[in-house]
């Protein structure tokens, strides 16, 4: 098997989020029709996107908008570019938004997208070009009080200008219709970073929690683009002993603590952490495997699954990616006695501060960064002592906890709206 591709999942990733979601259920003892109600998406939309290529071939690409939930608001969701999106992963995360908004009880829905597509092959014109057509084909169905989307991976600042632009055409000055734009164009300062600060927030909550001080943690990062650079960069400031760090360019290992600053410099310069010195050269299995107390897996769905979940040595494992651990694999961390906090809370820094651009855009007011990073910093605090809390009160992991505030704050919109 590629070192760089993840490993088929047992379950898919809409069953893991589904087995989640039960599992809460249970718990809440939520009748049968609620479940199914609350589980299945409101609309999935698949739509072809054909494109002209910069060597004059013509390409079709298959995008994806499925929208889970709008109960308690607007959905919200990103968008992805990668060759292995497909209906199922857009679904999986769809919920996935619906249950990690309610977490952080901001009053959004759940939706997601993607573009099946190599993206790193991909010129910036082409991108262009894409983003633009896919926004023709569903540009009915998003909007400020319908459906926001926002980056995820491979998709950043540049495109969302682009998403702007492109739906304006259609419906009129709103730069609210889409979230994490460039600052100068109409985005929130403090934007970009929420997602790893949130991780690293986060973090130090729960090592605290835990009884851990920061500089005596190891900590294993897995993917260094947004949610891991920024996760990373925190938490080296907060004084954390930052062992590992890796990309789709493989695993860098320094026992010793690795110089952050140094590595954030390196990928401004060269994209990847190729070539990075100051470390020890492992690959994409090995890093998930090494010594540390603290592992957060900030790349991709699936990475830790029932082959390698038992030679995971980290004690706490703090999701940044989203679904990085396998249905099968939570079991068995559940049992050894492992601390996950879920991705959606974790991760949940991103939408908290699109939630604020959003309202920005709509009050035609700007916020400094502080007020930014202190109002993410109150929204994560509250909704982690929740879970926290829940997870006490019911003998739960934190994950089931998460869940099962989540799904009371959805049923309870259903309740109040009607069905
Ligand atoms: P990104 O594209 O900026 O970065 C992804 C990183 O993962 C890159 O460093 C890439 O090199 C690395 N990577 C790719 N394949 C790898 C492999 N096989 N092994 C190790 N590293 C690999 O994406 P991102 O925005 O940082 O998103 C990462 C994860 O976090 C995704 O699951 C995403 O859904 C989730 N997430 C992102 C945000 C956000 O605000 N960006 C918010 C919530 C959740």
């Amino acid at each position: 098997m590629n070192s760089q591709t993840p490993r088929k999942h047992h379950m898919n990733a809409f069953e893991t989020v589904q087995h989640y979601f039960d599992r809460a259920a249970d718990k809440l003892d939520l009748d049968p029709g609620f479940r199914k109600l609350m589980l299945m998406p409101t609309r999935e939309i698949t739509v072809e996107v054909p494109v002209e290529m910069d060597n004059g071939t013509l390409e079709t690409f298959v995008g994806y908008r499925v929208q889970h939930n709008a109960a308690r608001g607007p959905m919200k969701g990103g968008l992805r570019y990668h060759h292995e999106v497909d209906l199922d992963e857009v679904r999986a995360l769809a919920s996935l938004m619906t249950w990690k908004t309610a977490v952080v009880d901001i009053p959004y829905g759940g939706a997601k997208g993607g573009i099946c597509v190599r993206a790193r092959d991909l010129s910036r014109k082409e991108k262009e070009r894409i983003t633009r057509k896919f926004i023709d084909q569903i540009h009915e169905i998003i909007g400020p009080d319908k459906d926001i989307p926002a980056p995820d991976m491979n998709t950043d600042a540049e495109t969302m200008s682009w998403i702007r632009n492109q739906w304006e055409k259609y419906h009129g000055f709103n730069p609210a219709c889409i979230t994490g734009k460039p600052v100068e164009d109409y985005g929130a300062k403090g934007r970009e970073e929420a997602t790893g600060r949130g991780v690293g927030i986060l973090a130090f909550k729960l090592l605290q929690r835990m009884g851990h001080k920061p500089k005596d943690t190891s900590v294993i990062i897995q993917g260094f683009g947004n949610v891991g650079s920024h996760a990373a960069k925190f938490m080296h400031e907060s004084e954390f002993k930052i062992i590992g760090i890796s990309d789709i360019s493989g695993g860098y290992i320094n026992d010793n603590g690795i110089d952050i600053p140094a590595a954030l410099h390196h990928v401004i310069e060269n994209r990847t952490l190729a070539g990075f010195s100051g470390a020890n050269k492992v690959t994409n299995e090995e890093i998930l495997v090494h010594d540390c107390n603290l592992l957060i897996p900030a790349a991709l769905g699936g990475v830790i699954h029932v082959e390698n979940v038992n030679d995971i040595k980290a004690q706490i494992i703090i999701e940044g990616a989203n679904g990085p651990i396998d249905a099968d694999a939570d079991e068995v961390l559940f049992k050894k006695g492992v601390t996950v906090l879920p991705d959606i809370l974790a991760n949940a820094g991103g939408v908290t501060v699109s939630y604020f651009e959003w309202v920005q855009n709509r009050q035609y007011y700007s916020w400094d960064l502080n007020r930014v990073r202190q109002q993410l910093d109150a929204i994560l605090s509250s909704a982690y002592e929740k879970v926290w809390q829940q997870a006490q009160e019911s003998q739960v992991s934190l994950r089931t906890a998460a869940f099962m505030l989540a799904v009371e704050r959805v049923k309870r919109s259903m309740e109040l709206a009607g069905i």
